[in-house]
């Protein structure tokens, strides 16, 4: 097996549709056990091999991807300036579109979650409609599509986010990725992750894109094109890799594995990442958004997560799922190995906050039990203790402390613990339960006040990152 492609030289992988095309025989072939430079290389031979291939472009491997066309080293384009259509259009220019002229094409936005324009969380719809004018133009059909973070409803998102809007202007289909039935696919050489279950539009389309946007994340360093792809999993499946034990002989989180694991077989064919305004901090959901006006452009999407990184302050190689899913030749992290346009990309650089190691919230008289929850309950708590903060305590008797429980790991909690998400759902009989996976925040207040809303004069935004 090629360990850059996840594909078995000239052998049809089992990941694979049944109407797709194994790679020709020879052109993905790799000694096994490569160390990492070696993967790298190879890893471009086998893309540049193949690069005139469109009848492979339905599966999701560097073998198969029909935007590599600038030669023997990724490039990654950076553009600057002129707001998120403009960025857009200029960086979609740097390839040749016309490849995908009768092909389906799904722009993958990160739609994860229901939040307003220019918030950060959120891909801009500027974006999206600029990608979805450029395929358009070339002879697409273009779709946009999301199975966002458990708790959301697709459509909901895409409505709130713009991009909805800016898809009917442009008569782009809009999918809901979960509503059909997923298509569950082995990854070869997993090392957390043996299976999947993977959106079904995702292997019908011929060309997937990532739109994803510039954000810290507090627990897998940065989330970009590479991360964005675990929106192309079906329903809860996606918390599945919040909750896999650790992997054997690493001290690597799983999830970073997972996500590693995630790329050997749903890498995108583009990645465009929305820099126009990030988010730093406590981030995918619950930091400060941060404006760049930029927007990144490569068809290895590992080489355009670095550029990103970069232009974030941070060391792709230290953020572990880029790293790892280098390190087996799935994509190119080293910047000296990438060539990126303008040569004064640099100048666009401004360093994120990080995201904080462990998430510490600081309320009076609020103590957080946290065992094994995933990034949706923590930003739904954070969220919702931001908003409300110690408002909340005056429903309780003065002096007394409020326990919340988020997680799975809980095996006893004290007396008048509030548990929060269906992985508290254990203690449901002994303690106050709010259902939800994560629960909704009115549903929170609900359980503590009696109400669903409250006076926002009353609102305490103390937390300490
Ligand atoms: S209940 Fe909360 S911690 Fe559990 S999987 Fe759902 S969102 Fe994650």
């Amino acid at each position: 097996m090629h360990p850059g492609c996840g594909v078995r030289a000239g052998v049809a992988n089992e990941s694979m549709p049944a109407n797709s095309h194994a790679p020709k025989p020879g052109a993905c072939r790799a000694p096994a056990g490569m160390y990492a430079a070696q993967a790298a290389r190879e890893y471009l031979i086998c893309i540049y091999s193949t690069a005139a291939q469109p009848e492979t472009m339905n599966f999701l491997t560097a073998c198969s991807n029909i935007f590599f066309q600038h030669g023997e080293r990724p490039h990654v384009f950076v553009e600057h300036g002129r707001g998120p259509y403009a960025n857009t259009r200029a960086a979609l220019a740097h390839f040749n579109l016309a490849t995908v002229r009768g092909k389906k094409v799904l722009l993958k936005p990160n739609a994860g979650r229901a939040a307003a324009p220019g918030e950060g969380i959120t891909t801009d719809p500027g974006v999206v409609a600029a990608a979805i004018d450029a395929f358009q133009a070339a002879g697409a059909t273009v779709a946009v599509g999301e199975s966002p973070i458990t708790g959301v409803k697709a459509y909901a998102a895409l409505e709130e986010t713009g991009i909805a809007a800016a898809a009917r202007a442009r008569g782009c289909a809009l999918i809901d990725l979960d509503a059909r039935p997923p298509v569950v696919r082995a990854i070869p050489g997993a090392r957390a992750l043996a299976a999947i279950k993977i959106c079904a539009e995702v292997l019908e389309y011929d060309v997937v894109v990532s739109l994803p946007v510039m954000k810290m994340h507090m627990h897998t360093g940065v989330t970009l094109s590479v991360k964005n792809m675990k929106g192309c999993l079906w329903r809860r499946s996606k918390v599945d890799l919040h909750m896999l034990p650790a992997a054997a002989g690493s001290t690597e989180k799983p999830l970073n594995i997972a996500i590693a694991d995630l790329s050997g077989v749903l890498r995108p064919h583009l990645a465009v990442i929305d820099g126009t305004v990030g988010m730093e901090g406590m981030g995918p959901s619950a930091g400060t958004p941060k404006a760049l006006d930029v927007v990144v452009a490569g068809a290895d999407p590992f080489a355009a997560d670095a550029v990103a990184c970069a232009l974030m302050g941070v060391a792709a190689d230290q953020v572990a799922h880029l790293s790892l899913g280098a390190e087996r030749g799935y994509g190119v992290i080293d910047l000296d190995t990438i060539e990126v346009v303008p040569g004064n990309w640099r100048d666009r650089a401004s360093a994120f906050e990080p995201a904080p190691a462990n998430i510490d919230i600081e309320f009076p008289g609020i103590e957080i039990l946290d065992r094994n929850s995933c990034s949706a309950c923590q930003s739904t708590l954070l969220l919702f203790l931001k908003q409300y903060g110690s408002a909340i305590l005056d429903y309780f008797p003065a002096g007394s402390t409020l326990s919340i429980a988020i997680g799975s790991g809980h095996v006893q909690l004290a007396d008048g613990t509030i548990c929060l998400g269906n992985c508290t759902a254990v203690h449901r009989g002994a303690h106050c339960f709010v259902a939800g996976c994560p629960p909704v925040g009115s549903e929170i207040l609900k359980a503590i006040t009696g109400r669903t809303s409250l006076d926002s004069s009353k609102v305490n935004t103390t937390v300490k990152e």
